[in-house]
This record gives C-alpha cells, structure tokens and sequence, in this order.
C-alpha cells in the first residue's frame, strides 16, 4: 500500500514547511527531519472550531529540534482550513464532516476531497498517528485520550501505551466506527490515537499543558527525542462496553429544538434518573427534564444552549473508581 514514496522523504534534515494539495483543499504540513527513524504525523484541526490541536502544534512545532530528533515530524496543525476559518465545526457550505468520510473521495465533497488528499500523501506512510479534537464551540468535554480497538493486537497495545502518554487524561478504547482518521488509520495498519480536550470555545491552560506533557511523553517513550523515561499518572482507563458507547453524538439526544439549561457541570458522577437539565422548546410545550440514563461520570456536556432535535445533550460514563 505504501508504493510511492512520501513528500517528505526527499527532504534534509531540519525543518520545513510544506503545502500540501494545490488550490482547494489543501493544508500545511511542519516537518521536522531529524536523524534516520520513525514517523509521527500528527495534526489538530479536523474539525475547525477545536482550537487546542492547532495552538500546542504550533508551538510544538517551534520548540522541537531537528537536530535533537530521531526520525520526522509531520506536524499539521490545522487539517480542515475551510471549516477553521469560518469556526465552524464542519465545511461552512456542503456540511461536510472531516471525521466521518474518511477514506474520502479525490472526487466527492470538500470534506472527502481532504480526506483523500490527508490519507494518500501523509497519514497512510506513518509509523504513529494522533489526531488532536476537543468539545468545540458547542461541547464541554472531561477530557481524555483514546482509541479505536482493531482486533489486532499488537496494534490495540501500541495504541494503548500512545493514549496512556497523555497521563492528565482518563483513557477510552472504543469499537471500530467508519470514516474517521483513525479508521483509516487502522485499515492502513498504522497505530493512532486521538485526544479529546476540554473545548468551550477556547484553550483550557491546563489542557495546553497536559496536551504539552503527553506530547513530550510520546516523543519519549516511542524514542523521537532523548529524556529521562516518562513516570506516568494512572488515570482511569475505560474499554467500551458496546459498539455505540463512544459516540457522543447518540447520546441523551434533545427531544425538541430548544433552550437546554444544563443543571450539572461536567465531571460530576451522577446516579441514574439524576438530572443533568432542561430542555425548554420555545412554544407551548412544556419543558422537558433531561436525565442521566444510567450512573457514571458526566464526560460530556451540551455547552451552546440552542439546540435542535435530535442533538446530543450529554454523555455519561461508567468510569472505574480511581
Ligand atoms: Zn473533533
């Protein structure tokens, strides 16, 4: 699968910038070259309104020497510029969602059109893949670190000791779901994680720094840079139950469009029936009383008040007890 070469295998040592694509779409890789070794692509960005992937790239991207560095980095910080720079979550236009057509089309939509180009000329000759999200504009996440079991296990171990990198964050490994990076990832045997922070529409300081010290750890541990061998934090770790657990989008869905009034914060452990809000639609209805549909930690949390029917509200999980 891997049959031409990479772009950037025919540059020197050192760091370079490099547009990949012509036109529309197209995006930015940074790529430190450093001595003989692995490749780690990782990029922020795939959905336009998650400002913690591109903000710790870019200064990851400033701080790394080449000349210090075993192997390359192909840093993106922003994959879906369309969708960035309207801040919007999806392409502005068609709607298009960046994390659900992958493998991607060289002829479909804008979305499908960067997955392709994403896929054929970098994710599909790495070594190592993370894929940095957040709650966005519209979500306020407990963040985490996570991954998509592939039934093949020397790979699922891999990834669990990548995710386990990001040590301020509890860990999720879910089941396989269709058309994001890391599917793609996984059909081309590439190990890849991604991380969740917190979003609200902004970077959390403390999840810049914990983004910043599970990079470090990463680059460590998997042996891009030299340093002592990381003590990591043991968080919580969670292995999904069943194939939808780690779709947030299926969750505690608004029963009307609506003003949503969360009465919880995320974070909070809350026991079944408990409330986490009300759902008031802006006509005669009455409100309507959203309620935790089993125990767990809320993980998750409908942060932009209007909502429309069928949206996501919440998302609670069973978290094991540290
Ligand atoms: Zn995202």
């Amino acid at each position: 699968m891997k049959s031409s070469p990479p772009f950037w295998s025919r540059l020197g040592q050192g760091r370079h910038v490099r547009r990949i694509g012509s036109g529309s779409p197209a995006f930015t890789a940074l790529v430190l070259r450093g001595r003989l070794g692995p490749v780690a692509v990782i990029n922020g960005g795939t959905h336009g309104d998650e400002y913690e992937g591109p903000t710790v790239l870019q200064e990851l991207a400033a701080q790394i020497r080449p000349d210090r560095l075993q192997g390359t980095l192909v840093i993106i910080p922003v994959l879906h510029e369309a969708a960035f720079f309207a801040g919007t979550r999806c392409h502005p236009e068609d709607g298009s969602n960046l994390a659900r057509v992958f493998p991607g089309n060289p002829r479909g939509n804008h979305a499908e059109r960067v997955a392709a180009l994403f896929l054929e000329r970098v994710l599909r000759h790495a070594d190592y893949y993370l894929d940095l999200h957040s709650g966005g504009t519209a979500y306020d996440l407990l963040p985490w670190s996570g991954y998509m079991l592939t039934g093949r296990a020397e790979i699922d171990a891999i990834q669990h000791r990548m995710a386990r990198c990001f040590d301020d964050y509890w860990c999720w490994g879910s089941h396989y779901a269709p058309g994001r990076t890391l599917s793609a990832a996984a059909a081309a045997q590439v190990p890849a994680i991604y991380t969740e922070s917190r979003g609200a529409g902004g970077v959390h300081p403390a999840d810049r720094a914990a983004l910043h010290r599970g990079l470090r750890h990463f680059l460590v541990a998997f042996g891009f840079v030299r340093g002592p061998t990381p003590r990591l934090k043991k968080p919580p770790v969670r292995i999904a139950r069943h194939k939808e657990e780690a779709h947030l989008q299926l969750h505690h869905p608004a029963p009307a469009d609506g003003l949503f009034i969360p009465a919880v914060t995320v974070g909070a452990v809350l026991a079944r029936r408990s409330i986490i809000g009300r759902l008031h639609p802006l006509g005669p209805a009455p409100a309507v009383t959203i309620r935790a549909g089993h125990r767990g930690t809320l993980v998750c949390l409908r942060r932009q008040r209007s909502v429309r029917k069928g949206e996501a509200l919440a998302t609670v999980v069973a978290l094991p007890r540290r």
